[in-house]
């Protein structure tokens, strides 16, 4: 089934249980709550965008698991071309939105789920893989809208799950029933938790086997009893509340929020691995690389927006055509093409992981892509900085523009060239502002996805330095005779391509 963007909005306006928090109050409807409404309309767009002229082919997919067209965002991949449909999907909704439009988690972790049970079928335990194939079909069915719930609160960041002071610093089961699980514990950051129909956890780290209670995965809806949702505060997001339409552009937002479970009850069916500490490693890494891949879509998306808005704001002042301007813009275009090549580049090397499919990114390539993306966004929108000028900082106010008082005033002094007038320049100072500066092109581009230092960690388990190293002995004549691999990369496969 395929909703509207309509339709999903009215299925969370019904969701009177959840109990969600922002900024110390309880919110019983998030879609027309103003500090969430704004979240609702960039989730909202990926619903929308499976009827629109522009985005319908790649926003459908056929799903052979309900024989149906499915919204990409609850599609299982079935080859590199799914993989490169999803990055330019991204970026597409990025320009949309000019934000996070927050349901590409859920999407990861229903494919990283399919790839993991099906190891686990394949090696004997077929229990996860048919309870997971009926709750894809039950999600793809209603076209839900899911958040992937992964980071825990993590305590004492030196010790393990199972040696922390306090025992739920990690999500963990509590207690085993005959009719399901009941688990305690909390997630952090979760991106646009508020506003999903359900809620799919996943373990954050590779677990031991001391660490077994927490090596648990499984689906709730977002108004299961003992659920609760605290959002965070965000840069400019009291600009939501005050009823202008200049300075909180984009009206698209993201947010993110803390889970908690206070002794949650899970059914079985909706338990995906439990206690199996052993999967835990894998599946970390599979959903990670999934999700890097992902952002060389959705933030070269957001560079393409400040790319525009720099540009646009340079044609103000009448310096659009100066050498040093476009030799700054010719560098974000660098900057930002990067991104995108290696989420596409992640995706077209993509390889299957299963006998009968479970497409995988490149995890290689997946890293360099949210690397890079750790990196040029700042660098992206440094340079929008500087060609835009200090006014990105320091610009009045709409209400005083509007002030009939001020107005002329303002008028004749915000403007530059004499065709474009004041008003339009404010407008593009305040979606760059609002986007260059975000939560979602900046801070969620460093930790999103994992931080830095965990792509660095893999680039060092995935390259073969003993291969590079035979490479350069042989070219020093040290060493005579090389195997040589089929591939020429030198590469060494990754924990979950030798399971
Ligand atoms: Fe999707 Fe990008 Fe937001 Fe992640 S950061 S949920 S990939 S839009
Ligand atoms: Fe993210």
């Amino acid at each position: 089934m395929l909703r509207t963007g309509e339709q999903y909005v009215e299925g969370i306006r019904e969701r009177r249980h959840a109990k969600i928090y922002v900024m110390g109050k309880r919110v019983t409807d998030v879609t027309t709550n103003l500090f969430l409404k704004p979240s609702v309309l960039a989730f909202k767009a990926t619903f929308d965008a499976a009827f629109q002229e522009d985005t319908r082919d790649l926003a459908r997919a056929f799903s052979p698991f309900i024989n149906e067209e499915v919204n990409r965002f609850v599609h299982i991949h079935q080859g590199p071309q799914d993989l490169v449909a999803k990055v330019k999907l991204l970026r597409r909704l990025s320009h949309k939105t000019g934000t996070c439009f927050q349901r590409c988690v859920g999407w990861d972790a229903l494919n990283t789920l399919y790839i993991v049970t099906g190891k686990m079928a394949e090696r004997g335990d077929g229990v996860y893989r048919e309870r997971f194939l009926k709750y894809l079909e039950h999600v793809q069915r209603r076209d839900l809208a899911l958040a992937g719930a992964m980071t825990d609160v993590k305590g004492v960041r030196t010790l393990r799950p199972s040696e922390q002071p306090n025992p739920d610093a990690y999500v963990r089961v509590v207690e085993e029933r005959d009719d399901g699980i009941v688990v305690s514990g909390a997630k952090a950051n979760i991106t646009g938790v508020a506003a999903v129909d359900e809620v799919v956890v996943l373990p954050t780290r590779a677990m031991t086997e001391q660490d077994a209670a927490y090596a648990v995965s499984f689906a709730v809806p977002l108004d299961t009893p003992g659920v609760v949702v605290v959002v965070g505060r965000q840069i400019n997001d009291a600009r939501r509340m005050e009823g202008g339409d200049i300075d909180g552009v984009p009206y698209m937002a993201h947010h993110e929020g803390l889970i908690i479970f206070n002794n949650v009850f899970v059914p079985w069916d909706r338990v995906f691995m439990y206690k199996d500490w052993r999967w835990t490693g894998p599946l970390v890494e599979i959903f990670a690389s999934f999700h890097r891949q992902g952002y060389g879509g959705c933030k070269s998306g957001l560079g393409d927006v400040i790319i525009g808005a720099t540009y646009e704001l340079a044609k103000t002042i009448g310096v659009d055509n100066k050498p040093n301007v476009a030799d700054k813009l010719a560098e974000m275009v660098f900057l930002n093409e990067s991104m995108y090549s290696a989420g596409l580049a992640a995706s077209w090397e993509g390889s299957k992981l299963l006998k009968e499919g479970g497409w995988w990114v490149n995890p290689m390539y997946a890293n360099v892509t949210k690397h890079l993306v750790a990196r040029f966004p700042y660098e992206i929108s440094k340079l929008a900085h500087d060609i835009a000028g200090g006014i990105v900082g320091t610009a009045p106010s709409e209400f005083d523009l509007k002030n009939e008082e001020i107005k002329n005033l303002l008028e004749k002094y915000l403007q530059g060239v004499p065709e474009i007038p004041a008003e339009e320049r404010l407008r593009l100072v305040r979606l760059l502002e609002n986007v260059s500066v975000s939560v979602g092109f900046l801070i969620e581009s460093v930790h999103g996805a994992g931080s830095p230092a965990a792509q660095k960690i893999m680039f060092n388990r995935l390259y073969d330095y003993e291969k590079a190293g035979e490479i350069a002995k042989a070219l020093s004549r040290i060493k005579v005779t090389v195997k040589w691999p089929k591939a020429p990369e030198p590469r060494r496969p990754s924990e979950s391509e030798k399971l």
